[in-house]
């Protein structure tokens, strides 16, 4: 088996393929990815441009990040292995008139396909749900030209995003779907950041991502603890 083949949880492609009609409801089971997602924009807008650039945009779901990108007038492409999903995003991309591509294909098999192609790769709230993160920002990299930028999001193994991330939202508030985060399975930005430079990637900048869905409040903080944005430039 490739590293490709065995880098999937096909429980995790379960539950998403599972909730994949939800996907576009702003009040549904993934509002808090609708709530976050200009921010994700705006810290990737500070350190470089979206228009005219090739995007790779992996685990893109139902597209809320990719569709954006795309507005923005980039040219993206969403990769996920959750075949409903994708069905999801692209009919979503048809009625709102976005044009860009979605593929059913590995990280690993789009970046062996397609090495130093994209200027930028996203992969937001998705490293949490693999069996072998390294693996992935490993493929990022390979998928990136020189001087290009990889944005990652995910959240911290760290006592306040159990308490938030995983007590509060799965289970006091129904914000995510229960079982939707593993402790266990969480990154530290300092675990990202080494699997970043073991792949040729230097840590340009950081924000946390404070969401507070009692006051519908959402902004960048200094604060990594819970939900965290990294930015990493692929070594020239
Ligand atoms: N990036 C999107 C969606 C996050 S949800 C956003 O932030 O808006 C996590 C996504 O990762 C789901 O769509 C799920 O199907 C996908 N995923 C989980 N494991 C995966 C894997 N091994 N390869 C590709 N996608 C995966």
């Amino acid at each position: 088996m490739t590293r490709a083949e065995n880098n999937v949880d096909p429980a995790e492609l379960n539950r998403f393929n599972a909730k994949a009609q939800t996907w576009w409801d702003l009040d549904g089971e993934f509002k808090a990815l609708h709530a976050i997602n200009p921010l994700r924009l705006q810290f990737m807008q500070t350190h470089v441009p979206l228009a005219n650039q090739r995007i790779l945009d992996i685990g893109c779901g139902g597209g809320i990040l990719s569709e954006a990108l795309a507005k923005a007038d980039a040219s993206v492409t969403g990769i996920d292995l959750a075949e409903d999903v994708l069905t999801v995003a692209r009919l979503h991309a048809m009625e709102s008139g976005v044009s860009l591509d979605y593929e059913t294909i590995s990280a690993e098999q789009k970046a062996a396909d397609c090495p130093q192609a994209f200027d930028l790769v996203t992969c937001m709230e998705m490293l949490e749900h693999v069996p072998d993160p390294a693996s992935v920002i490993a493929a990022a990299s390979q998928a990136l030209k020189p001087g290009g930028w990889l944005f990652v999001s995910t959240i911290n193994r760290h006592p306040k995003a159990y308490a938030l991330a995983i007590v509060t939202a799965e289970r006091l508030l129904n914000l995510v779907p229960p079982g939707t985060h593993q402790y266990d399975k969480l990154l530290k930005p300092s675990e990202l950041d080494a699997m970043a430079r073991h792949n040729g990637l230097t840590l340009q900048a950081s924000a946390g991502i404070d969401y507070n869905p009692l006051l519908k409040r959402c902004r960048l903080s200094n604060d990594l603890r819970v939900n965290y944005l990294l930015a990493f430039q692929k070594d020239a």
